[in-house]
């Protein structure tokens, strides 16, 4: 069975890497951008692409209908980690895996219990004033309404999170190869890895075993050495 398969791997590895994305947290509640029923698929009703929306030039430009459309559909207050989350914080606690490298925004890796975790795409959590950088936490966005303005000094508040047309952190970035690097097993899940820079760490790989568990195809699934097209919560609950 597959997921025997996986626990073996697992189980004969004391530095294992995840690399992971939107579909983690699909389980939890968040749609993904690229799936079925994903964001990118549903009509909005701003008049623009979600991708057009969430880009740099659109925060600039027009910040009214970028923070709408943000707390409207990039916010879930209530997720919940879900067995994937937590099959991984298990694995970290057992001190087998070394990492999680995450493009997600949401924070559900932390709130499950991983402390090392590497977010590429930054978090909804963080948040900071463009003109003084003070900073705030999730909870200021919500609690505003409109465009989040700065109590200290009125500049717009904006999420520490990477827009379309904005450059990765390169210390985050370099971290997250450096550890990729190093990993004797890599298993990627839950991303298209159709985003680029963050789908290019899958080249920095050069381990024993790159294990790959999404829904859907990716570009990497010929260079996979276990492939499981299925659902990340259940395959990694059963063989973590
Ligand atoms: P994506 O939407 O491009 O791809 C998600 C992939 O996950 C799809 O290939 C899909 O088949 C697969 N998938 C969905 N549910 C799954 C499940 N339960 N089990 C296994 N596979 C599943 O997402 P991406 O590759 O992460 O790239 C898109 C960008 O989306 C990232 O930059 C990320 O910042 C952002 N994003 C983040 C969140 C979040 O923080 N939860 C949500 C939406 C988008």
């Amino acid at each position: 069975m597959r997921s025997e398969n996986l626990k073996d791997i697992l189980a004969g590895s004391g530095s294992i890497v995840f690399f992971g994305g939107a579909g983690v947290s699909t389980e939890s509640g968040i749609p993904d951008f690229r799936s079925e029923d994903g964001i990118y698929r549903t009509r909005t009703r701003y008049g623009y692409p979600p991708e057009t929306i969430l880009s740099h030039s659109f925060l600039e430009n027009k910040p009214d209908v970028f923070f709408d459309f943000y707390r409207n559909t990039m916010i879930y207050r209530y997720a919940k980690p879900n067995a994937a989350h937590f099959a991984l914080a298990d694995l970290e606690r057992q001190g087998r895996l070394k990492t999680v490298i995450t493009q997600n925004i949401d924070g559900l890796h932390q709130m499950a219990g991983s402390t090392n975790v590497l977010e590429l795409h930054g978090s909804v959590h963080r948040n900071h004033c463009l003109n003084c950088s003070r900073t705030y936490g999730l909870d200021f966005i919500l609690q505003t309404g409109g465009i989040p303005r700065c109590e200290s000094c009125g500049g717009i508040v904006r999420p520490d999170v990477v827009l379309y047309g904005e450059q990765l952190d390169m210390d985050v970035f370099a971290r997250a190869a450096e550890t990729v690097q190093k990993a004797d097993v890599l298993i990627v899940g839950g991303t298209s890895l159709s985003v680029y820079p963050a789908s290019g760490l899958v080249g920095y790989y050069s381990g024993r075993k790159l294990v790959l568990i999404n829904k859907s195809a990716t570009p990497y699934d010929e260079e996979a050495d276990l492939l499981i097209h299925g659902s990340i919560g259940e395959v990694l609950k059963a063989a973590v």
